[in-house]
């Protein structure tokens, strides 16, 4: 009997002892089946004898259209085009995107839950990016026109936390401009990369509570040998803790002039030579905003339409880092990779912000993106 391949399909049988596992030589192709998209596989766990198709788990399970028309809408989602015009071009209601962004966001969650794991990074560059919800200024506005926090229209913004080494978007959060939201971004952040950063942003006031609230000690006090009750311990910055902000001045919508401010942790920032900037991520922003089509409608409830930015927002997340080659990180091929014959020669190897952090090797088709499958992660951890 020939080898067992590698087809990155796991057993869906929670009964069986290769339960959610891959490649460990238990799933053979026993058939194949036509679909509106062509032909599939049916593969079978020789374990347990389950048989199950190739598109079980996946944003394609289950659907009846093919799935050319649900990529199209997908890749159109990303690329500024409104959702009206989507169900317009393809025949389907605004109501069906929406069912298979829902699908696509789930399983960009799972790969960044995945993937976005003890990530060795040293820099991060910290931004917010406005966006509105509904109307543009909630009923529960602060003096500034920013909403509150439990406020789901009005201003909301995608925060995002990037690592410019590699071109890696680390976490993304769609919420008001407020303390709770710069918080979360920073847990998120903290919970995926390894050690502690050097933080970078703009002036926007509300980073440094928010990183002394997940980067800190408690400092002790001394006892008095007084009587009474101890004081309590008080938070300081933890030592490793940088975190530095880029303030821009513009007069008449210019720049004027460029200022850098430490914060936090002036002398360790010194030793490791980090230039302070956020202009890497102030790019990410600008591909975001041509992403993303405005999103101010009449026919939601405000709840939901924040539902649909998050989705959004988390799809473009996975897109960005595993199926969208940057132009920056490309590498120049080597002269016996260049092939001879032909006029077009390829100079460069395309890569992913996923390649460059060493996560993937290469750069994911949009159909992997929607059909990648993972093992547990405590399974993996075993397995090495
Ligand atoms: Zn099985």
């Amino acid at each position: 009997m020939h080898k067992a391949k590698a087809w990155n399909q796991p057993c869906p049988n929670s009964n069986c002892e290769h339960y959610q596992l891959i490649n460990r030589g238990n799933i053979r192709a026993i058939s194949t089946y036509l679909t509106a998209s062509g032909k599939r596989r049916i593969f079978q766990c020789q374990t347990c004898g389950q048989t199950f198709s190739e598109t079980r788990d996946t944003v394609f399970f289950d659907l009846r259209t093919p799935e050319e028309k649900v990529m199209l809408a997908l890749k159109m989602l990303l690329v500024r085009v409104g959702l009206s015009d989507i169900g317009f071009v393809l025949g389907v209601t605004e109501a069906t995107v929406l069912e298979w962004l829902e699908r696509a966001a789930q399983q960009a969650e799972k790969i960044n839950h995945h993937l976005l794991r003890e990530l060795p990074v040293t820099q991060v560059q910290l931004d917010e990016l406005w966006n509105f919800i509904e109307r543009k200024r909630s009923a529960h506005d602060t003096p500034q026109g920013e909403s509150v926090a439990e406020a789901t229209d009005g201003r909301q913004w995608i925060w995002i936390s990037y690592a410019p080494q590699f071109r890696l978007i680390l976490a993304t959060v769609v919420a008001p401009r407020c303390f709770e939201s710069a918080v979360q971004l920073i847990q998120l952040t903290a919970a995926i990369v390894l050690g502690v950063p050097c933080f970078f942003s703009d002036g926007f006031s509300g980073y440094l509570p928010a990183l002394l609230e997940v980067y800190y000690r408690l400092k002790p006090f001394a006892p008095t040998g007084k009587r009474g009750r101890p004081k309590n311990p008080v938070k300081e910055p933890h030592p490793d803790l940088v975190y530095a902000q880029v303030i821009k001045e513009k007069a008449q919508g210019r720049l004027k002039r460029l200022t850098e401010r430490v914060l936090c942790g002036a002398e360790r920032l010194k030793t490791l030579g980090f230039t302070i900037s956020t202009s890497l991520i102030e790019r990410v922003n600008l591909t975001l905003r041509h992403a993303l089509a405005p999103l101010v409608r009449k026919t939601w409830s405000f709840c939901k339409e924040r539902v649909q930015l998050r989705r959004r927002v988390t799809f473009f997340h996975a897109f960005y880092n595993f199926a969208r080659p940057h132009q920056s990180l490309r590498l120049p091929l080597l002269a016996e990779e260049v092939q001879t014959p032909g006029l077009f020669q390829r100079k460069w190897q395309p890569r992913t912000p996923g390649m460059a952090a060493g996560l993937t090797e290469h750069v994911w088709s949009f159909r992997e993106l929607l059909t990648a499958k993972f093992e547990p992660i405590h399974n993996q951890s075993i397995s090495g």
